[in-house]
C-alpha cells in the first residue's frame, strides 16, 4: 500500500505523489479517478480494487507552481553524485557552502555544491576563491519542471513518463 502513485490536477497538470492508500481514499470519496491501473488488484472481504499508478483530481487544485526542495539529497541529485571541486564521484559526499556561512554565505541554492570530504576539508573555512579552488560549474536552482521533480520515480513507474513531460 506504500507504492507511488502519481497525482494529476483536473487537467491533467502533474502535482504530486502520494501512496496507494491516500490514492485509493481519494477514489473512494470520489475526489479522484483513476488514470491508470496496471498494478494488479487490491483485494478486501467485500470488494477488489484496482490498484491505481495515476490518478486523477475531480476538481481543479489550486497551488503554486512547484519547485524543487533544497535538501541534502537534491543537491546530490543536482550535482549527480559528483564532488563538484575535483569530479569524484565518492560514496559520501557532503554539502558545500561556497561562500562559508561565517562570512556571510546564504543557505540558497546557488551556494550550495556537493564536495567530497577531501575537497570539503582542504577548503576549510574559506571561499572557494580563497582556497584556490574552481567549482566544476556554476550552482543553480534546478528546473522545476515535472520530468526534474518526479524523474526519481520514473525508473521504477516508466508508466508515467507520458503524463510527466512537457510540464
Ligand atoms: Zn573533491
Amino acid at each position: 500500500m506504500h507504492e507511488p502513485v502519481l497525482v494529476l490536477n483536473a487537467n491533467f497538470e502533474p502535482i504530486n505523489v502520494c501512496n496507494t492508500r491516500r490514492a485509493l481514499g481519494l477514489i473512494l470519496n470520489g475526489k479522484a479517478s483513476l488514470v491508470l491501473n496496471g498494478r494488479g488488484e487490491i483485494c478486501t472481504v467485500r470488494a477488489s480494487f484496482p490498484k491505481p499508478s495515476i490518478i486523477r483530481l475531480d476538481k481543479m487544485v489550486r497551488r503554486p507552481r512547484l519547485s524543487v526542495r533544497l535538501t541534502k539529497r537534491e543537491i546530490l541529485r543536482r550535482d549527480e553524485y559528483t564532488c563538484q571541486y575535483c569530479g569524484k564521484t565518492v560514496p559520501y559526499l557532503t554539502i558545500d557552502h561556497v561562500i562559508p556561512r561565517r562570512l556571510g554565505g546564504r543557505h540558497v541554492w546557488d551556494n550550495l555544491v556537493a564536495a567530497c570530504p577531501t575537497c570539503n576539508h582542504h577548503k576549510g573555512g574559506r571561499t572557494a576563491d580563497q582556497a584556490q579552488m574552481r567549482l566544476l560549474r556554476l550552482p543553480k536552482e534546478p528546473p522545476s519542471s515535472a520530468l526534474y521533480l518526479f524523474s526519481r520515480h520514473l525508473h521504477e513507474n516508466e508508466e508515467w513518463l507520458p503524463f510527466i513531460q512537457g510540464w
